[in-house]
């Protein structure tokens, strides 16, 4: 094993562990890449460190702007009621970044509907040492619950809460060859300093993974499946349709299955090759909306949209929400939280590139902000 200090900048220890993983056991699936640069206990990417902000790698809705997680906060709380009003529930967050959103989801439950911030307990989902300390942080004050996975929230009704928890988990990729479709897997290169991608055997005679759609695709066609999140969302479908409450989705990909490398490592706001600096660089992959709504189907759960998020938040009051802020701000302030609004609905960006999908039982109505335009034809 060579001594990662001795190596130059871009060879990280990651690159090193994944190098020696592939000498001993073959070329790797992308999941398991991903895995090991994003979770390895001592250096993946979202173990050790703040990613978020100017200053980090990327930037996300709730540290654009407060009303982005008060409209959130409004939603969970109609929500509550509109379920029946449990008791107790456990407000639930998924990956919760810096703890912004939640803040700001407590902030304006206790505002607009006390008796929902006496009904819950938080519960937050993070594996991250770095960020759940940030979390800590932000949510001084209150009672919160860390949780490496959701299976160890307790039991009894959740409201869930997850804003790009969903394209930070693994993905497999299959690619179609002469032979047929193949499995994406990733090597050394010959002069085993680098990485790249290599068809391999088919994971199954018949490629059962790929929809019976897209099976007669192009050569080179790229399809993409995250097992780790079609896991995740039959897990919290299936609570939610034994115990009761919703849950709400909201991340960029596309509504229907569909084809595309979209395996991405961002930096520093810029994007990078996927397979360097292993470990220092943010890596996402587009959900697919169709694949989760399957999941939560088959776990006897119901789901609504996915809507733009433009629409969602527009429908839920965030212009309103917005000019009440400005009223009473500073000039400039103001010119700060309308642009910012702006930059969360707008059409040709963020407002369409996000998506937001809720889950219910089977007994509850289609959810505030839900009713009538789900994205249809958007890929
Ligand atoms: N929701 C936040 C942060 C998004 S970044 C926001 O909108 O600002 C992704 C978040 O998911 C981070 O908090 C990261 O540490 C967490 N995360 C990534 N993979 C995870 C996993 N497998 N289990 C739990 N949390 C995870």
């Amino acid at each position: 094993m060579v001594d990662p200090q001795s190596l130059p900048a871009n060879v990280t220890p990651l690159h090193t562990k994944i190098r020696d993983r592939i000498k001993t056991d073959g070329p790797l699936a992308v999941s398991e890449f991903m895995e090991i640069a994003l979770g390895d206990p001592n250096h993946g990417y979202y173990r050790t460190r703040d990613p978020l902000g100017k200053a980090g790698d990327f930037i996300t809705s709730p540290e654009i702007s407060q009303v982005f997680g008060e409209i959130v906060g409004l939603w969970c709380a109609v929500t509550w009621q509109n379920t029946g009003a449990a008791k107790n529930i456990h407000l639930v967050e998924l990956g919760p970044g810096r703890g912004t959103l939640m803040a700001d989801i407590l902030r304006t439950a206790q505002n607009v509907m006390p008796a929902f911030t006496e009904a819950i307990d938080v519960h937050l989902v993070e594996t991250g040492k770095v960020l759940r300390q940030q979390q800590q942080e932000a949510l001084n004050g209150y009672s919160v619950d860390w949780h490496d996975r959701f299976e160890t929230v307790p039991p009894g009704p959740v409201l869930i809460v997850a804003n790009e928890f969903f394209d930070a988990l693994p993905i497999d990729q299959y690619i179609m060859t002469r032979e047929g479709w193949q499995e994406r897997r990733i090597t050394t290169d010959q002069k085993q300093d680098g990485f790249l991608f290599k068809p391999c055997d088919p994971p199954s005679e018949n490629n059962p993974i790929i929809p019976d759609e897209l099976v007669d695709s192009p050569i080179n066609s790229i399809f993409e499946r995250s097992s780790a999140g079609e896991q995740i969302a039959s897990d919290i479908a299936k609570r939610i349709a034994t115990d009761g409450g919703a849950a709400l989705i909201i991340d960029y990909g596309h509504v229907r299955h569909g084809l595309g490398d979209t395996l991405q490592a961002v930096k520093s706001h810029n994007y990078h090759c996927p397979l360097a600096t292993i470990g220092e660089a943010d890596l996402t992959a587009h959900i697919d909306f169709a694949a989760l709504e399957n999941a939560a189907k088959a776990s006897g759960a119901i789901v609504h949209g996915p809507v733009f998020q433009g629409g969602l938040l527009t429908a839920l009051g965030i212009e309103q929400r917005t000019e009440a802020l400005a009223a009473t701000a500073t000039p400039d302030q103001a010119e700060i939280l309308e642009s910012a609004s702006r930059r969360l609905i707008a059409a040709d960006g963020m407002g369409t590139l996000f998506k937001a999908m809720a889950i219910t039982s089977v007994a509850d109505s289609t959810p505030a902000g839900f009713e009538g335009y789900a994205v249809e034809s958007v890929s």
